[in-house]
């Protein structure tokens, strides 16, 4: 029954690229290769940002307890329409080529690395019906983490804030529920990254529950912008 509805449904409204429109599956080829990759060279080694070799760091420079951060593209074109997609259309198709994008961070981390997704405050995770950072991970696979994160309270959107205002924006929201970390390597996971203040705050509260490394993935990289619409 289920089954038939879904192509009843295929034939009223075909899938189509959430990118470009063309009648297919959810993201087609054409899309997924005009994907700018977030890594490489010219970037800091700790949070991916693009740099100058001769000057410090600013992208990480306030990072305490995390110790590194990844995604796999930068938050333009295709991968914002992908982000949006599953956001805030519910595209959950998406959340396979996302995570497939996700495979080789996953990989450098180490087979031992528990991942946790970045969760949302339970209000919010109502009201859009999934945590699209959970889904992200359920088509990862990966081992289950010991424990849960758990958002302890709303906070405000960080669209529009400075990275300082980020990190006040979100300090104490999270909580951890679990047996103790006793040094293991940890990743918490979202969809995008943008100042890292988020992953952050859940490094911190990680490593009190004993954490030992501690990472940030991302499917996407974005580049703070105070202002901008919202991600
Ligand atoms: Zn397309
Ligand atoms: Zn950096």
């Amino acid at each position: 029954m289920k089954a038939l509805l879904a192509r009843a449904l295929d034939l009223l409204y075909p899938p189509r690229c959430v990118s470009c429109g063309a009648f297919g599956p959810s993201l087609c080829d054409g899309c997924a290769a005009r994907l700018a990759p977030a890594r490489g060279p010219d970037r800091c080694g700790r949070c991916g940002a693009r740099r100058d070799p001769s000057a410090a760091c600013g992208g990480c420079a306030g990072w305490v307890a995390l110790d590194g951060a990844s995604a796999a593209f930068e938050m333009e074109g295709p991968a914002r329409r992908i982000v949006h997609g599953l956001k805030y259309r519910g595209v959950r198709d998406l959340a396979e080529p996302m995570a497939e994008a996700l495979w080789p961070l996953v990989r450098e981390l180490g087979a031992e690395t528990a991942i946790f997704a970045i969760p949302l405050h339970w209000r919010r995770r109502r009201s859009r019906g999934f945590n699209q950072s959970e889904v992200i991970l359920g088509r990862l696979g990966t081992r289950p983490a010991p424990g849960r994160l758990e958002r302890t309270r709303a906070t405000a959107s960080q669209v529009g804030l400075d990275a300082r205002a980020r990190r006040r924006n979100v300090a104490g929201a999270f909580r951890y529920r679990g047996p103790a970390l006793d040094g293991a390597a940890v990743a918490v996971l979202d969809d995008v990254v943008t100042t890292g203040a988020t992953a952050e705050e859940c490094a911190r509260v990680l490593r009190a529950h004993g954490a030992g490394r501690v990472h940030a993935i991302a499917y996407a990289r974005a580049v703070n912008a105070p202002g901008q619409r919202p991600d």
